[in-house]
């Protein structure tokens, strides 16, 4: 199979393939597209079972990335960047030195920050020999918290007709950077909280502050509760997962979280309201491209993360209207302003929608 061929191609703009035998780097790097500004995206090292597993993972990435950030309103593509290795093992300066001299190389075409498997120090090694690295200011976790709030509110009023979270259970996996900070905005709002993590620091300070109920990490999905919120790994909305949901919306931080493309038409078949995870995921990469845009202050930034509770409303009433899954409404929305389409204005009239009333 070539590249071309591949089935997550998605017309990406350019896939760079990079080696230095010295300094033990293989890496790819995927821009899906630069239509509205420059690709940037995070750097994943993971010890691949093979460049084909590598490949289909950064071209995945990469235009989820331009989805993320074309709904997000931002000025900027989408771009991935893998490197194949064991980050435990293989990450070193050498190794990181050389990724960021095939980052300058891209001349600007694609900025790179941290994730899976890349924290904040290795951004800076890699900064050391490029210019185009961003998110090394602020952590992104609190605006990412922030917009996933405000998915969830507009999830409230679509769904649940309700202006304010008090006295609804929102069930949360995982309770790290983000999930603790979801859990504070839902704690402050009225919520109660049950929530699980396999870390049991993480789940007792949980306890401690928002007096949630701890489940075991297994129990999360069956919870009687009237949000599930995942924040922890992706693909946990499968077959053995969705049947058991009695919660009626799903919105979390964590990304890829359907575990094929048909599961959102599970949750729909059940009648669960999903908001997608990279629309309302995108508040760490509203504050992180700053770094890059330069001319975003705070109230900018507030703004473009009220502004998911806009697109979010208007992906979920889509949806009804059309008969389509919230994920499909998502990424017609993210194709259609790729190609120069405008987003949902904050203007737009939803008086017709029950909940709006109640806020
Ligand atoms: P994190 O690593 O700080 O937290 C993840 C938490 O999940 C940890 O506390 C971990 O112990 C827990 N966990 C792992 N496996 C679990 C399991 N089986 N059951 C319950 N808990 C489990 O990560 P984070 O930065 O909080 O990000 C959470 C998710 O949101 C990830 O999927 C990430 O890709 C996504 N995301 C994060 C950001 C951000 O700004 N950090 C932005 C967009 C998307």
């Amino acid at each position: 199979m070539t590249v071309f061929d591949h089935i997550e191609f998605d017309n990406h703009e350019q896939v760079v393939f990079f080696r230095d035998a010295q300094a033990g780097l293989s890496a790819i790097v995927a821009i899906h597209s630069t239509a509205l500004g420059p690709a940037a995206g995070g750097c994943r090292m993971w010890p691949y079972a093979s460049t084909a597993d590598a490949l289909t993972d950064v071209l995945r990435l990469s235009k989820a990335m331009s989805y993320k950030s074309a709904l997000a309103g931002l000025p900027l593509g989408g771009g991935k960047a893998v490197i194949i290795g064991d980050p435990a093992v293989d990450k070193n300066e050498r190794l990181l030195h050389a990724f960021g001299r095939c980052v300058q190389h891209l001349g600007g075409r694609y900025w790179t920050a941290e994730d899976v498997g890349t924290g904040l120090s290795d951004v800076h090694i890699i900064g050391e020999q490029c210019d185009y690295v961003f998110g090394t200011s602020v952590s992104p976790a609190p605006y990412t918290a922030m917009g996933v709030f405000e998915g969830m509110r507009a999830a409230i009023a679509y769904q649940l007709e309700r202006g304010n979270f008090r006295g609804l259970r929102v069930a949360v996996q995982g309770l790290g950077n983000v999930g603790r900070h979801l859990c504070h905005l839902l704690h402050d709002a009225g919520a109660e909280l049950v929530v699980t993590d396999i870390n049991p620091e993480a789940v007792a300070y949980a306890v401690e502050f928002f007096g949630a109920e701890v489940v075991a990490p297994n129990a999360i999905y069956a919870q009687p509760v009237d949000l599930f919120a995942p924040c922890a790994l992706g693909g946990i909305l499968n077959d053995a997962t969705i049947s058991q949901l009695q919660a009626s919306i799903v919105a979390g931080a964590a990304n890829n979280q359907l575990g094929e493309r048909r599961h959102a038409q599970a949750l729909a078949d059940r009648g669960i309201l999903y908001a997608p995870d990279y629309l309302i995921n995108a508040g760490g990469m509203l504050s992180a491209s700053r770094d890059i845009l330069h001319d975003e202050g705070e109230a900018e930034l507030m703004r473009g993360i009220r502004r998911i509770y806009t697109t979010a409303l208007h992906v979920f009433a889509t949806a009804d209207e059309s008969g389509r899954t919230t994920a499909d409404v998502a990424d017609s929305l993210a194709q259609a302003h790729l190609a120069g389409g405008r987003l949902p204005e904050e203007e737009m009239d939803y008086s017709g929608i029950a909940g709006i009333s109640a806020l």
